[in-house]
């Protein structure tokens, strides 16, 4: 229900972020398809994103009736690399998702001067950078419109599904609130087409409320663990990570995955993969992209990434574990 708690979180996050408008939404994908429908892209559009983030913006894309156009991720950062988008715009690219993930921002300056002659929209896909700041400026507020997700493993978490849509746009907030609810621009008259059921729940909104003032200080402590277990990882000295990346992964690269993945196992350290297949690479998404499509950078990070335990709950035993863990692998690894 769209009641007074979902307008406190909606004002609250907002003020947050630094944006005017918040439109709750009941989760991160929706989020992407309805900013994406508020932007006017449908049928005939194309819109460009990145293959290693998990699919969510492919399936918002797909979902919005737009054409998904993939381009390669820069190897460092593992986010849109810009000069794989300068050669991927056409006339009919409409919009570009741009992902920060695992937490980290991605270079949206640099992205923007691409797009700079062409006024082009950014949606950013903000699932795992909620609060990652830059130039004072929070994660949401650079580009035309901020997607978040608040599933519960995000930095900031809700019991269940939710999501929102942040903007300095009153025009693309107005759309959204009209498409989040059968395109009703007033009850029960639909104006807008596109429009369906994507509300965000009160409960869900109260938790929220109650969690945001702490998400400061959780982002803090999981950077300082991010910098601990990179370190042990690496070896040599690493530098704790900036305000720019709110560390939602620790997400390390070895050429020895599988082998790193069994030596945690048997320490008792869970690790996942995010993630394991590009999306040009996905058996549902065959026929969507060209099937010699190479997108080389983003399939030789889902060959080598591993995510290792990263979140604020983490005792310092705990985190001790795991960076002997690490370390001692990183040893034997250093001698192959
Ligand atoms: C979690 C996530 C989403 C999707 O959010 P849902 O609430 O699960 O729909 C989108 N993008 C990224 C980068 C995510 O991590």
């Amino acid at each position: 229900m769209l009641g007074p708690r979902v307008a406190a979180f909606e004002a609250a996050f907002a003020a947050y972020c630094g944006v005017g408008e918040c439109v709750g939404v009941a989760n991160g994908t929706d989020a992407l398809e309805i900013a994406l429908r508020a932007l006017g892209c449908g049928p005939g559009d194309e819109v460009i994103t990145v293959p290693n983030a998990g699919m969510y913006s492919t399936a918002a894309i797909l979902a919005a009736g737009a054409r998904p156009v993939l381009v390669d991720i820069e190897p460092g950062r593992m986010t849109m690399d810009p000069a794989g988008l300068a050669l991927a715009l056409r006339p009919a690219t409409k919009a570009v998702i741009v992902t920060h993930l695992y937490g980290r921002l991605a270079d949206l300056g640099s992205i923007a001067n691409v797009l700079a002659s062409r006024n082009i929209p950014v949606v950013e896909d903000c699932s795992q950078a909620h609060g990652a700041e830059f130039g004072g400026k929070k994660a949401g507020s650079f580009g035309a419109a901020g997607c978040f997700s608040f599933y519960p493993t995000k930095n900031l978490g809700s019991l269940g599904d939710a999501g929102a849509i942040v903007t300095h746009d009153r025009a693309i907030a107005r759309s959204a609130r009209e498409l989040r609810q059968y395109g009703w621009e007033a009850k029960y008259h639909a104006a807008r087409p596109g429009g369906r059921n994507s509300r965000l729940d009160e409960i869900q909104a109260a938790v929220l409320s109650l969690k945001l003032p702490r998400l400061d200080s959780w982002n803090a402590k999981r950077r300082a663990i991010l910098g601990r277990l990179r370190q042990a990882h690496a070896g040599g000295r690493v530098l704790t990570p900036g305000l720019d990346d709110v560390a939602h992964l620790c997400v390390l690269r070895s050429r020895f995955r599988s082998a790193l993945m069994a030596h945690l196992a048997r320490d008792g350290i869970g690790s996942d993969i995010h993630y394991p297949i590009p999306d040009h690479r996905q058996p549902a998404l065959r026929g969507v992209f060209a099937s010699d499509l190479s997108l080389p950078q983003a399939e030789a990070a889902a060959a080598e990434v591993l995510s290792v335990p990263c979140f604020p709950e983490l005792t310092a035993g705990e985190i001790d574990r795991i960076c002997d863990s690490l370390a001692r692998f990183a040893l034997w690894a250093s001698r192959q």
